[in-house]
C-alpha cells in the first residue's frame, strides 16, 4: 500500500509560510509561471536546490519557434504530430505552435540575446523539423541564457520571494483541493507547511531513474509521485526519450551532444567507420530520435562496443569552436578535440514525455493544482518530443497556468484551511539497509530500456513493487524523498511499459515491434484505482 504522505506530521506544530501563489520549481516553466502571476498577488517560488540546478540550465540545442518568413505554423504543427506517432491532443499542439513566436518576442524583450548574423536572428535545423527553426543562444547555452533573463526579471518582482534549498516532499490536500506543501527547509533542517490555495508543479523531468542521463541530479520526478500520492492523474509514463548522442567515457557523466550538431552536419559513424543511418531511416542522422537511438543501440550491440561516433570533422573548426562552444570545451576536457576526433557516443535517457495529466490550462483533477514544464503532460509531445519544443512547451504553458491559476484564485470559492495530523509510516528505526538509487536506475535501466519484452517488464514491476515497501517507513532526509519518489515512478513506469503491447514512438516492445490502432490511446494510473483508457485527445 502506497502512503498518502511520505513523512508523518501534525500541522499545528509546523512553522507556516502563506501567499496567493506557490509554484515549485526555477526551470522555464516555474520561472515563467511565476513572472506571470507576479502581477495577480504574492507568488512563492520554490527550488530544491540552487537555482540554476534544472534541466533548462542544461538545454543546449535551442527552442523551437515559427519565426522564420519560409515557416508556418501548420508546418510546425505536422511535424510535431508526426514525431509524436498519434498521441499528441491536437488542440495542445495548436496552441503551441501558434503563441510560440509571440512568447518569444516577450523573451527577447526581457533581454534574451538570441544568436544573430547582424539583425537577422539565426535558425538551426534539428531531428524531424521540416525547415530550419530553432533559436539559439550563446551558440549551445540556449537553456542558461533563457534562464538567466528570466531569473533576473523574476528576482526583480517585488511579488515573487524566491527560496532555494526548500524541498517540496508532499500536497497538503483535503477533499481533492489543495492547500499548499509539507516541505522541507535544507538549511534550516526543519519541516514547514507553504500554504497556499494555487500550488503549481513545475518540478521538471525524472532522468535520473536510468544510469546513464542527461539530467542533472535534480531530476527524480518528485512532482509526478507527489501528485500522485495525492489522487493527481499520471499518464504516458511508459514514454522516455532516449537522446542518441551522449559523450560516452568511463566514469564521465553522460553530457549530451546536441542533435543542433547532427543538424549542422555531423555525422554518425559505427565501429567500422560507416555512415549507418542511412540504412536505417530516409532522414538518415536527423531521423527521430527514438529511430536513431534505436539504430545505435543495434549498431551497439552487433559491435559489442558501449558507443559509436559522431563525426564533425568535416564541418570548419572556427565554426564548430563558435557554433558550439560548451561542447567543444567539455569534450576538449576530456582529451577529444572534435574539430579532429570522432566523438564516441551512446544514447542516454534525456525527456519523459508523461508525467501529471494536466489540460489546456495546467488544471490537474486535484482543485487548486496546476501542473507544466516536464512534470506535466499536455499531450503535447505525445510518444515522442518534436527537438526542441519542451523548452516552448514551459514557455507557452506557464504563461496560461498563470493566467487560469489568477481566475481561479479570483473566483474565491474554496473551503477553509487544512489542520491535519498524519500518523501512518512505521517509525521502527532498524528497517535493513535502505536501497540505493543506483538499485533504481539498474532496474530501470536493465528492463525498462531502449528496447523492452514482457519478461523483462514482468522482472520489473515485480522488483519495483517489493521496493515500495520502504515508502512506508518515515526516513527523513533529501535523498530517502528522492529514493521513495523514483521508485514510485519506476512502479508506475513499469506498469505503463507493461500494458502497452505495441511499439510506438519512444516505447520500442520487441515482443510487439508494430504500432496497434487499437492502442493509440492513454494509460492513465491513479492511486487506488485501477488503469483506465482515454481516447487521443485529453479535453
Ligand atoms: C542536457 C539537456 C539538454 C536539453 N536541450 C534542450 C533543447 O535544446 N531544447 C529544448 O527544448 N529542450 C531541451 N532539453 C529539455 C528541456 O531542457 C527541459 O525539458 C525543460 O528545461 C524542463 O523545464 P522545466 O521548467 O519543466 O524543469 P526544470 O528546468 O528541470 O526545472 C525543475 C525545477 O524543479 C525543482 N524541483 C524538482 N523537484 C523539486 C522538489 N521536490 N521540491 C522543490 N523543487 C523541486 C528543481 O530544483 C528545478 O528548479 C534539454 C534537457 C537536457 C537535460
Amino acid at each position: 500500500m502506497l502512503p498518502r504522505y511520505l513523512k508523518n506530521f501534525d500541522t499545528a506544530k509546523l512553522r507556516k509560510e502563506e501567499s496567493d501563489f506557490l509554484v515549485i520549481g526555477t526551470g522555464i516553466a516555474g520561472l515563467v509561471t511565476a513572472l506571470n502571476l507576479a502581477k495577480s498577488g504574492k507568488v512563492t517560488l520554490l527550488s530544491k536546490e540552487r537555482l540554476a540546478e534544472c534541466n533548462t540550465e542544461y538545454a543546449q540545442g535551442g527552442i523551437a519557434a515559427v519565426i522564420a518568413k519560409e515557416d508556418t505554423p501548420q508546418s510546425h504543427y505536422q511535424d510535431t504530430l508526426e514525431a509524436g506517432a498519434g498521441l499528441c491532443n491536437p488542440k495542445a499542439v495548436d496552441i503551441l505552435v501558434n503563441e510560440g513566436s509571440k512568447r518569444i518576442k516577450e523573451l527577447i524583450d526581457l533581454g534574451v540575446n538570441f544568436d544573430r548574423k547582424g539583425e537577422q536572428i539565426l535558425l538551426t535545423k534539428e531531428a524531424a523539423h521540416s525547415c530550419r527553426r530553432i533559436l539559439h543562444a550563446g551558440g549551445d547555452a540556449t537553456g542558461r541564457e533563457i534562464r538567466k533573463s528570466l531569473v533576473e526579471q523574476v528576482a526583480s518582482e517585488d511579488n515573487v520571494t524566491l527560496e532555494d534549498g526548500i524541498f517540496a516532499v508532499d500536497l497538503l490536500t483535503d477533499n481533492q483541493e489543495v492547500h499548499g506543501i509539507l516541505a522541507y527547509d535544507r538549511r534550516q533542517e526543519e519541516y514547514l507547511l507553504y500554504l497556499s490555495k494555487v500550488v503549481v508543479l513545475a518540478t521538471g523531468g525524472a532522468g535520473q531513474i536510468y544510469h546513464a542521463t542527461s539530467n542533472p541530479s535534480v531530476a527524480t520526478g518528485d512532482g509526478i509521485a507527489l501528485a500522485y500520492r495525492a489522487g493527481a492523474k499520471v499518464t504516458d509514463l511508459e514514454f522516455v526519450q532516449f537522446h542518441p548522442t551522449t559523450l560516452e567515457l568511463e566514469g564521465v557523466d553522460n553530457f549530451l551532444i546536441s542533435e543542433a550538431v547532427r543538424g549542422e552536419g555531423g555525422v554518425l559513424r559505427n565501429q567500422a567507420g560507416d555512415r549507418f543511418m542511412t540504412r536505417y531511416h530516409q532522414l538518415a542522422d536527423l531521423a527521430p530520435r527514438d529511430i536513431v537511438a534505436r539504430a545505435i543501440y543495434q549498431e551497439m550491440k552487433v559491435s559489442g562496443a558501449d558507443h559509436v561516433y559522431l563525426d564533425v570533422t568535416a564541418l570548419d573548426s572556427a565554426f564548430i569552436k563558435k557554433r558550439f562552444p560548451t561542447i567543444y570545451r567539455t569534450c576538449l576536457d576530456h582529451g577529444i578535440d572534435i574539430s579532429q576526433d570522432y566523438i564516441p557516443v551512446a544514447p542516454a535517457a534525456h525527456y519523459l514525455m508523461g508525467g501529471i495529466l494536466s489540460n489546456l490550462h495546467g488544471e490537474t483533477n486535484i482543485k487548486g493544482l496546476f501542473a507544466c514544464g516536464e512534470t506535466a503532460c499536455i499531450g503535447i509531445h505525445g510518444a515522442n518530443r518534436l527537438a526542441s519544443n519542451s523548452l516552448l512547451d514551459g514557455l507557452v504553458f506557464g504563461k496560461r497556468v498563470a493566467d487560469r491559476a489568477t481566475t481561479y484564485l479570483n473566483q474565491g470559492d474554496f473551503s477553509k484551511g487544512i489542520s491535519l495530523k498524519y500518523e501512518a509510516q512505521s517509525t521502527i528505526e532498524d528497517i535493513g539497509k535502505i536501497p540505493s538509487k543506483e538499485r533504481v536506475k539498474g532496474l530501470m535501466s536493465a528492463k525498462l530500456g531502449i528496447v523492452r519484452e514482457r519478461t523483462e517488464l514482468e522482472k520489473g514491476l515485480a522488483e519495483a513493487d517489493n521496493l515500495l515497501a520502504y515508502l512506508n517507513y518515515d526516513l527523513s532526509n533529501v535523498h530517502d524523498f528522492e529514493l521513495q519518489n523514483l521508485i514510485t515512478l519506476a512502479h508506475l513506469s513499469f506498469k505503463g511499459a507493461l500494458y502497452r503491447e505495441e511499439s510506438r514512438g519512444a516505447h520500442y516492445r520487441k515482443d510487439f515491434p508494430v504500432v496497434e490502432t487499437a492502442w493509440e490511446k492513454h494509460i492513465i494510473l491513479q492511486k487506488d484505482r485501477e488503469w483506465e483508457e482515454l481516447a487521443i485527445e485529453f479535453e
